[in-house]
């Protein structure tokens, strides 16, 4: 076992070496920067070693470099979902409400092998990427670590995926998103969660999870009648920066959006229901939200026919107060003909029937959602430096933001993913 361990080292030097002689010349017919909302004709981009080294208008193309030919196309940053589940796949059948959401859940925990989740999640990973998904953070509800293992053998080169920032067990008071549980089997949803109710619980939730490899730490403030207080969320916060790590929220109420951006955590997710002023207050402490807004398929689907109202009009008044937005979507519901990379992109929607322009979605997808994984510096922008995460498609997103739908060309770190 060692010494295929040891090759594989080997060929992932090789690798990294044949990378850092050949440069890889792209044209662009048309490059779209989310930061400014502004878009260059017929420019080159230069990458080399996975990384971004030039880009302008008129770039010597250095001898023996690949030319990728995009000059029919619109070329932009990969594209980042910061709330994804890869591996979980919930089999509503048609939605039968909210109860049989959370029983699907249970069934993933209870019966599906972490094992099984971690391949379920390969095959989500590849197909997020192959709709132009370079970066996601998974929040969790991944069975014993599956994520971790994911996220490891992506980044070993085993299977392709995004860049993932996992978030390990999901940190939550006693009995975490689960109801009616029998008493005789409590246990029967471990491990999905950690279980904290005392600070010493919180941080040694914090810790243990640090240590299986979780990369952020994903709290649940509102799912039961007991909630975590202000002073809870502080607990988690500190101890998951002295780990280096921020916290995302799982809150469905006002008043648990509220708490969490009170509490200090990077992001609130869901917020379905937060009022106006909460969305100020998380404007003011710089919170963003990552309003998992369901398209009308997707809330049908979760059984949540309701949802996609209320998500479309707390859109609406975030950007109107001007809380900031990262894109994250939640689907983890399969559909016949779709794919999980089909179902997120199309969650542009939802922000479009809010009114919210294709430079604000771009930025939610792109600059944004980078600022919040605090990789600003390192992805998410077209500019030397950078990973070279690069995608492309016909149509111009800025003219009309349904483009990003079609993307068929993703490169990622360098490595070209899709080439149609
Ligand atoms: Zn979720």
């Amino acid at each position: 076992m060692k010494s295929i361990r040891a090759s594989l080292g080997v060929l992932a030097f090789l690798t990294a070496s044949a990378l850092t002689a050949q440069v890889t010349a792209i044209r662009a017919g048309l490059l779209v920067d989310p930061a400014t909302g502004s878009a260059a004709k017929d420019q080159v981009i230069l990458v080399e070693n996975g990384k971004i080294t030039a880009v302008g208008p008129a770039l010597a193309i250095p001898p023996g470099a690949a030319v990728v030919d995009l000059s029919k196309k619109t070329v932009m940053p990969g594209l980042f979902d910061v709330h994804t589940h890869l591996c979980l796949n919930l089999r509503t059948q048609g939605g039968n409400g909210l109860q049989a959401l959370l029983n699907s859940l249970l069934a993933a925990t209870a019966i599906e092998t972490t094992a099984y989740r971690a391949l379920e999640g390969a095959s989500n990973a590849r197909d997020m990427l192959r709709s132009g998904f370079t970066t996601v953070r998974d929040v969790g509800n991944a069975g014993n670590y599956a994520d971790t293992a994911l996220r490891r053998a992506i980044e070993d080169g085993l299977v392709p995926g995004p860049t993932v920032v996992n978030a390990g067990r999901i940190i939550a008071p006693f009995g975490g998103q689960y109801h009616g549980i029998p008493p005789e089997r409590a246990d029967i949803t471990i491990p999905e969660y950690l279980y904290a109710d005392t600070p010493d619980e919180m941080r040694k939730a914090v810790r243990e999870n640090i240590t299986f490899g979780a990369k952020v730490i994903k709290i649940v403030v509102d799912d039961q009648p007991y909630k975590y207080s202000v002073d809870d969320v502080r607990t988690l916060v500190k101890e998951a920066a002295a780990g280096g790590l921020k916290v995302a929220a799982h809150c469905a109420t006002d008043e648990g959006s509220r708490i969490a951006a009170e509490g200090g955590v990077a992001s609130v997710e869901h917020a379905y229901r937060a009022s106006t002023p909460t969305l100020q207050v998380m404007k003011d402490k710089g919170v963003f939200l990552v309003g998992t807004d369901f398209t009308k398929q997707a809330s049908h689907e979760m059984g949540m026919d309701e949802y996609h109202g209320w998500v479309v009009d707390r859109l609406k008044r975030a950007y109107q107060v001007g809380t900031p937005v990262a894109f994250g979507t939640d689907v983890c519901f399969v559909k016949d003909g779709e794919t999980r990379g089909t179902l997120s992109v199309e969650f542009v929607t939802s922000f479009v029937e809010a009114g919210v322009t294709p430079k604000q979605i771009l930025q939610a997808m792109t600059v944004s959602a980078a600022r919040l994984l605090g990789m600003e510096k390192e992805r998410g922008t077209i500019a030397p430096g950078f990973a070279a995460d690069i995608v492309a498609m016909p149509g111009n997103p800025l003219d009309n933001i349904d483009a990003v739908r079609h993307v068929d060309f993703v490169m990622k770190g360098g490595e070209i993913y899709r080439k149609d």
